[in-house]
């Protein structure tokens, strides 16, 4: 199947730091951020790039002569009456044969894995698909949540997403022309398409811990040029053997409250949130790593639990804190429970001490696990660090495990070390 990426540069941009500047022109480390997509696209194997002017057209045509294009056949049009980013790309459309685009928002600094990105969502077999990622402004992002089912929730910003775990659209899509035909009645992309696809089970998300970082105010640049400066772009932006902290939950991130199930009563501990914060800033990923056999003894619901991560994000968030990926055993091993949910009864790899979830961790997002670090607070986590070879940070106030480890009175303490570790 054949790609050409989209660049949808005509935005107003009047919200941006120099809105008498087109956004794809401002520039990050130098370089300007049309060019950083440029250099994304060649990294995806895409052959042909448009970019898609209207406001500001002239400066970018401008531009796009300034630009290095080593690989990458680019176009620029401008659009005579932008109406929506939609249909932006039907125009853009026009202009090629190719059945497939990578459309990205101009103001998006992003390196990712744009490559399986692009071949994740042709092996769905879905029509549009977005990568999406913890928001750090989530009351202004456009949500995606990926259920348990395998469905896709979709809220534009401004909808109340009570229940829902922090995750919303990065502003990178890919689109088949397909979608633009069933779909072509969609103003915007991020909340309109998206969620026409969604209802009609044809939309792949694609869940990324790297960079990816909406720039179109004032702050958001400037955070993106200091993450740039101070090694977090670049330790975030790494194709291959990042480090990352695998964190478990209860009793780590949340008080432990056995036989407890309602997400009202799940209280992130003291001071966890400003600990994950200053994680979040210097680019190290965290990844909750958590055995949850209540739903495998029907304690807890698929849907209590999504309401219970929700409410954990939710308190992190208000803190800019978040988790860059959520992995759970819903799984246990012995039946005999009244309600159990007997499909859910079997002795899986993901339970720790198994490996299940770090592997998915690492083959998702390209973590190297010997370099990393498990924070836990039982035998179950210890035990997986020495399985995957990561150290292994105990959090107890009085250590009743046997090995070598170091072990901490709280979560922040141990998260500090971790940051420390992982980041001289
Ligand atoms: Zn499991
Ligand atoms: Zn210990």
């Amino acid at each position: 199947m054949s790609a050409c990426a989209i660049v949808l540069a005509g935005g107003k941009g009047t919200r941006s730091a120099d809105p008498t500047v087109p956004k794809v022109s401002q520039e990050i480390g130098g370089k300007s951020l049309l060019q950083w997509q440029i250099d994304l696209i060649r990294e995806a194997g895409i052959p042909e790039a448009i970019v898609v002017a209207g406001h500001l057209s002239e400066a970018v045509f401008a531009l796009c002569e300034l630009l290095d294009t080593t690989g990458v056949k680019l176009q620029v049009v401008s659009e005579p009456h932008p109406q929506g980013t939609v249909k932006a790309v039907e125009f853009a459309a026009e202009f090629t044969s190719s059945t497939n685009f990578l459309v990205l928002s101009g103001d998006v600094l992003a390196k990712f894995p744009s490559k399986e990105f692009l071949q994740q969502f042709e092996a769905s077999g879905a029509n549009a698909a977005v990568v999406i990622h913890p928001s750090t402004h989530p009351q202004d992002s456009d949500k995606v949540f990926p259920r348990h089912d395998t469905t896709v929730q979709v809220l534009a910003k401004g909808q109340s997403s009570e229940g829902i775990p922090n995750l919303a659209s990065a502003g990178v899509f890919a689109l088949t022309r397909e979608a633009l035909a069933n779909y072509g009645t969609a103003k915007d992309i991020g909340s309109d398409l998206l969620f026409l696809a969604a209802e009609n089970h044809d939309l792949f998300a694609f869940n990324s811990s790297h960079y990816l970082k909406d720039t179109g105010t004032p702050d958001r640049l400037a955070s993106a040029q200091k993450d740039y400066e101070s090694g977090t772009f670049a330790r975030r932006s790494a194709p291959v053997l990042r480090h990352a902290i695998l964190l478990d939950r209860d009793g780590v991130i949340n008080a432990v409250n056995p036989e407890v199930y309602r997400s009202s009563d799940y209280q992130v501990l003291p001071g966890v949130a400003a600990a994950l914060t200053r994680i979040n800033q210097s680019g190290i990923p965290v990844f909750v790593v958590t055995n949850q056999p209540g739903i495998a003894k029907g304690y807890m619901s698929f849907h209590e639990h999504e309401r219970i991560r929700a409410s954990l994000d939710q308190q992190l968030g208000s803190c800019s804190a978040f988790v860059d990926d959520y992995y759970f055993c819903p799984h246990h091993p012995e039946g005999g429970h009244e309600g159990e949910v007997l499909r859910l009864k079997t002795n899986c790899s993901c339970r720790k001490p198994n490996t299940g979830m770090a592997i998915s961790i690492a083959n998702d997002h390209g973590v190297d696990l010997r370099g990393s670090i498990v924070i836990g607070d039982t035998w179950r986590d210890e035990g997986l660090a020495t399985r995957i070879g990561s150290e292994f940070l105990h959090v107890s106030a009085n250590c009743q495990l046997s090995s070598q480890h170091k072990c901490f009175p709280s979560t922040p303490a141990a998260l500090a070390n971790a940051l420390d570790q992982l980041t001289c």
